[in-house]
């Protein structure tokens, strides 16, 4: 999307960034950053699949994002992860905590796995279970085996030795995980987004704990299937290649009678917990947001279990779902990053308004010096220059300062040029109002207040540029957040953006807690209290469905209207507190 026409929005890839990025800014109307005929810094977005180093977070510029956070490996690496859920899981219980498989880091775990395994040995009559082995640090299934004899174990770098689910759910004797998108879009304070659509990843060939070695049979990555022979069969059920959308897998679990909200309740959960393991020592960064690919597997007692999460999930398209999920994916993406008109001005906005940064990593004096350096004139070309003079037309009161990203992308969306004569716009152009001045609802409550009117609005918004939702309908009071005053006071994120749906904060008390510090301690106890809300809503839901079949239709209609499917699911807590 290019701001109103006016500007276009410049979007810079590192080598190896997937085509689909490409593919889809250019369908928005963006144009490609030439390090040749742009100058430095002329750019809105950089996407790299790789880890960007401290100096690019430190030189970023108020009208620039990055696809990434920084240390994002404290997540994604699989022993950092590991270590990282096992601690959580010994100060906060394996009630809240027990969603992976137990894990041992080796060579460093091994004497504690060897005890683990004899017990199990030792308990199960002589069978010590099943157990995968994977290297820390490679991903695509790389490197990866099943064992069920400590005799088989054999490494010659880190790796991670994990429980192997051995009861997997499968369909028509096929096992599958999920790759589910969440987008952290900050860290502090910590706010997910999950995505409604995703992909279910199959095996090839059906499950057999008869011939471990058969990775077509237990390993569920593409770019180990499809190379099997049986990648382009008609499978049973799950037809030809080895993927579905989740749209396509939750009709499945519809057609099996399956609870699918409370299991869609239990993997955002697990999003939020592992999350939280790491969020708060992620240095705020409100030019960056990040996409994660979480793996889950489901068992066959319908739990859901976190297989690892990948920082930049693989986005290559190998089928029609991969094309629908994941352009979708990177869409929304892209309007949770919430460019504004400024944006497109680059360093012209920057020199007319001179505003100092207030939105990057680096230190004062650091930002003084990159500013200073990128404000040196550099040969412009033509086409630069005729695109600089169109900018020139924009009026410059009626621009956002993009470098309080924190109080305007918490609040607002960029429409599409045929809502913004509707009541729904939300960027004032009232010269009176400072810039800096944006209007939104200021606690949860109000928020919630609102949803239903937002409601309309997404309706009256239906072309796909249109449909991030806008939280201010004209009724809300004007914030009193001002970031002049310096007050502290902290606005609500929008509850959904394109099909990223607001997963965490959930409700004011994790609003409240994950301001400022993040309160561990009362998130948690948000979230076993929302789970054992919604537990006990299903079974209560379910007694009185089987007691009478008539009422079934609506309790199904609003179970199916909270949190995935419905283009605008009401909040949890509003289902919770009605239950
Ligand atoms: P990679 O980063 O190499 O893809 P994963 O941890 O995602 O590594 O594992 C690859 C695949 O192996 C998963 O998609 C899943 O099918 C299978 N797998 C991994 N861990 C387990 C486990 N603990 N139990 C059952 N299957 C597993």
């Amino acid at each position: 999307m290019a701001t109103n026409g006016s500007a276009p929005l410049v979007f810079r890839l590192h080598e190896n960034t997937p085509e689909v990025v490409r593919e889809v800014l250019l369908e928005r109307g963006w144009e490609e950053y030439d390090p040749h005929e742009q100058v430095e810094g002329d750019w809105n977005l950089y996407w790299r699949t790789s880890a960007f180093r401290n100096f690019e977070y430190e030189n970023i510029l108020p009208w620039q994002r990055l696809n990434h956070h920084p240390k994002m490996t404290r997540i994604a690496r699989k022993d950092y992860l590991a270590r990282n859920l096992r601690r959580m899981r010994g100060t906060y219980g394996a009630a809240l905590y027990g969603f992976s498989p137990t894990a041992f880091i080796l060579p460093n775990d091994y004497i504690k796995f060897l005890e683990v395994y004899t017990k199990t040995r030792v308990e199960n009559a002589g069978k010590p279970g099943y157990w995968i082995c994977k290297p820390v640090d490679l991903s695509r299934g790389r490197g990866i085996f099943i064992f069920d004899d400590i005799k088989h174990l054999a490494y010659n770098s880190h790796v991670i030795v994990q429980k192997y689910i051995s009861n997997p759910l499968l369909i028509s004797g096929y096992k599958f995980d999920l790759r589910i998108y969440v987008c952290v879009k900050s860290f502090c304070p910590l706010t997910i987004y999950m995505h409604q659509e995703g992909l279910v990843r199959f095996a090839t060939e059906k499950y057999n704990l008869a011939s471990l070695d058969n990775l077509f049979s237990h390993l569920t990555n593409t770019s180990i299937n499809k190379f099997g022979p049986f990648y382009t069969t008609d499978k049973e059920r799950v037809g030809q290649g080895c993927k579905w959308t989740l749209s396509k897998f939750r009709s499945f679990l519809h057609s099996q009678g399956i609870n699918e909200l409370l299991l869609w309740q239990k993997i955002n959960n697990i999003v939020t917990l592992t999350l939280l393991t790491m969020a708060s020592s992620i240095p705020s960064s409100p030019n960056c947001l990040e996409l994660f690919g979480f793996d889950i597997l489901i068992d066959s007692n319908l739990k859901p279990w976190l297989l690892e999460v990948n920082y930049s999930p693989a986005l290559s398209l190998d089928c029609p779902a991969d094309i629908v999920v994941k352009k979708g994916v990177i869409n929304d993406l892209i309007d949770l990053m919430n460019y504004r008109k400024v944006d497109g001005l680059r360093q012209r906005g920057c020199l007319r308004r001179r505003h100092k940064r207030t939105c990057c990593l680096g230190s004062p004096s650091s930002q003084r010096k990159s500013l200073a350096a990128f404000l040196i004139p550099k040969s412009v070309s033509g086409k630069k220059r005729q695109r600089q003079s169109s900018l020139n037309s924009l009026h410059a009161e009626n621009l956002v300062c993009p470098s309080v990203e924190r109080s305007v992308n918490s609040l607002g969306s960029t429409l599409h040029p045929a809502c913004q004569n509707s009541k729904t716009i939300i960027v004032s152009g009232n010269k009176k109002k400072s810039p800096l001045q944006v209007e939104g609802p200021t606690c949860w409550s109000e928020l919630e207040e609102s949803f239903e009117d937002h409601r309309d609005i997404i309706r009256r918004c239906s072309s796909h540029a249109c449909r991030l939702p806008a939280i201010h309908a004209p009724k809300y009071k004007p914030p009193r957040f001002s970031w002049d005053q310096g007050t502290h006071e902290m606005t609500t994120p929008s509850l959904r953006v394109g099909d990223f749906i607001l997963t965490f904060p959930f409700n004011e008390a994790t609003w409240k807690a994950s301001q400022d510090t993040l309160d561990v301690k009362t998130v948690l106890h948000e979230v076993h209290q929302l789970m054992s809300q919604l537990t006990f809503s299903c079974v209560h839901k379910e007694k009185r469905r089987k007691e009478n079949n008539d009422s079934s239709a609506a309790i199904k209609n609003k179970f199916a209207s909270l949190l995935w499917g419905p283009r605008n699911p009401p909040l949890l807590s509003e289902y919770c507190s009605s239950s």
